[in-house]
């Protein structure tokens, strides 16, 4: 499953964004960040919502995904920092 690159969240359902560039438009559970909308409309970049989420916290964003029983913000964003870069498509 596709890992949000804001909050390192790894379990969206669809990739933020397709190969043509179009956003997903699917909101981040966790951190509440809409791909196509925040990013490609607003011109939030993955860094300056990050910075945000987690100066407010780090905390669940949706109401009708329920968190992860063990889950933690911290934790889950070290995940992000280790993580290998997406591999490149070649045409
Ligand atoms: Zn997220």
């Amino acid at each position: 499953m596709p890992t949000c690159p804001v909050c390192a969240y790894p379990k969206l359902e669809e990739p933020p964004h397709a190969p043509s560039g179009g956003g997903s438009y699917e909101i981040c559970p966790c951190c509440g960040f809409q791909f196509g909308v925040d990013d490609d409309d607003k011109g939030i970049t993955f860094d300056q919502a990050r910075e945000k989420w987690v100066k407010g916290g780090m905390k669940w964003h949706s109401k009708g995904i329920k968190a992860p029983k063990i889950w933690d913000g911290a934790k889950q964003l070290e995940g992000l920092k280790t993580a290998k870069p997406p591999a490149k498509k070649h045409k």
